[in-house]
């Protein structure tokens, strides 16, 4: 059987501000497996975006064990993490973050060329993407010139780019409104199905979450 995308085991996280400590994540235990897609339900400030940043590798001060695709990442330097989340991650914000001077079809080309990719395949598979999503009409223009719709399009079309096992998306639809959020969240669900990505989608959308294979809740820093 293959490793589960991801494995926490314990994760603990807090914070200090102004002397004053506070205890994020008390010890999440999380299992992922291939190609399930799970909903991270819970309130704003519960902790959503603290537990996609452990897993995402981005940041340090985590207690607890997190293993991505059977690799203990605590176990790894910063380049080590860099690397695992380059290889098996795929990120996707509220806010696009899409690099404002180049085209869509580029912010979709860049990552694939940062992972070795040849400029000619890596064309091809961001074409592809935002055709996909729509998007074939949208190539050039660069993410000024989109909707928040076709901008956050152009975000999944990037997290997905290079095949990851997991994508991470922290309220991918949460700046959107609510007819356009179901589209992008159904074309998102159905390329992630497709490709068989495994994703960890926090939302405090009850109707999203309903729609992916599994829910998990944070409460008062644990799962449940
Ligand atoms: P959510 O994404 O569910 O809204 P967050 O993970 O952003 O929640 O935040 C959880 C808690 O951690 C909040 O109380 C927040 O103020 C606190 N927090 C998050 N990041 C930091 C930080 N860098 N420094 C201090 N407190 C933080
Ligand atoms: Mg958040």
């Amino acid at each position: 059987m293959s490793n589960p995308v991801v494995r926490l085991a314990g994760l603990t996280r807090s914070f200090e501000q102004g002397g004053v400590r506070i205890d994020v994540l008390r010890g999440v235990d999380l299992t992922i497996h291939p190609g399930e897609i799970v909903a991270l339900l819970g309130p704003s400030g519960s902790g959503k975006s603290t537990m996609l940043q452990a897993v995402g590798l981005l940041e340090g001060g985590f207690g607890g064990g997190i293993a991505i695709d059977g690799i203990d990442a605590s176990e790894l330097a910063s380049d080590g993490r860099t690397e695992l989340r380059r290889s098996k991650l795929g990120f996707i914000y509220q806010f696009h973050h899409l690099l404002p001077d180049f085209s869509a079809q580029e912010n979709v080309v860049l990552p694939q060329l940062v992972a070795d990719i040849a400029r000619r395949e890596a064309d091809d598979r961001a074409v592809s993407l935002l055709t996909a999503l729509g998007l074939d009409h949208r190539l050039t223009h660069r993410p000024s010139q989109l909707s928040g719709g076709e901008q956050q399009r152009v975000a999944v079309a990037r997290a997905l780019a290079n095949r990851p096992r997991l994508v991470l998306a922290d309220e991918p639809t949460g700046n959107l409104d609510e007819v356009t959020a179901d589209k992008v969240f159904d074309e998102f669900v159905s390329l992630v199905r497709g490709q068989g990505s495994a994703a960890l989608v926090a939302t405090h959308n009850e109707r999203l979450a309903a729609r992916m294979d599994r829910v998990v809740r944070l409460h008062e820093g644990r799962l449940i």
